[in-house]
């Protein structure tokens, strides 16, 4: 087979410890999952199922990676998350077969233009352009479930040039990740290598270019990242 021009790389991460890389298949993320986040964001933190949005594979970022402030917004926000990856193909996975398919865990950034997102909740359009902008996926290091096993609690937490911004525990999660996955997967066939990003704790807010973000989550180490 040949193409009409040079396809680009494929997107992958870090994984801790391994010569090999994690390659991107797709990005899922879940809308709002701490009850303090969904208050701040006008919401009501019930058990309503959890909702889904996507990102292109490509919107991810390295840690330690510079990202351009984006185009079109002047409220660019972060969202610390933990991040699950797939190692294993599933559709309809019942919530106990659901920690099977992870293949590991890794610091996730949210990024968001904020002012886009509340207009296009207004006018009840997509979020698109709201979330799935280049560079708004920076990720850190995938830790394996092999070396840290499935994390069910814990600090999460993100700094501003060192000031906390977010701070929440991983044990406050509305849908715990293996609901995460099990309700994905009744939409979409989850593939190895997709990404889906779990939702953040409150205290999100605006960055500016030269900020420093710093998000961290106990056992899966940090991811910085600077606005230029
Ligand atoms: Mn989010």
């Amino acid at each position: 087979m040949s193409f009409c021009f040079e396809p680009g790389p494929v997107p992958s991460v870090l994984i801790l410890g391994s010569e090999n890389r994690f390659p991107v298949h797709r990005i899922y993320c879940v809308g709002r999952n701490y009850a303090a986040h969904a208050r701040e964001m006008g919401g009501n933190p019930d058990r309503e199922p959890p909702f889904f949005f996507a990102k292109p594979a490509d919107a991810i970022v390295e840690d330690g990676a510079d990202i351009p402030y984006p185009p079109q917004t002047d409220n660019l926000h972060h969202e610390v998350e933990l991040v699950v990856a797939l190692g294993r193909q599933g559709a309809d996975i019942p919530v106990e077969a659901a920690l099977d398919h992870i293949f590991g865990y890794a610091v996730g950034n949210d990024l968001t233009r904020r002012d886009l997102q509340a207009d296009a909740k207004n006018r009840g359009q997509p979020w698109d352009a709201a979330k799935g902008f280049d560079h708004s996926a920076p990720i850190a290091a995938i830790h394996r479930v092999a070396d840290v096993g499935h994390p069910s609690a814990g600090q999460i937490r993100l700094t501003v040039n060192g000031e906390i911004r977010q701070e929440g525990d991983l044990r406050d999660l509305i849908w715990s990740v293996p609901e995460v996955v099990s309700q994905l997967s009744r939409l979409f066939t989850l593939m190895p290598g997709d990404l889906i990003f779990t939702g953040t704790p409150a205290g999100v807010g605006p960055v500016r270019p030269g900020d420093v973000m710093e998000g961290s989550i106990d056992g899966l180490g940090s991811l910085k990242n600077r606005i230029v």
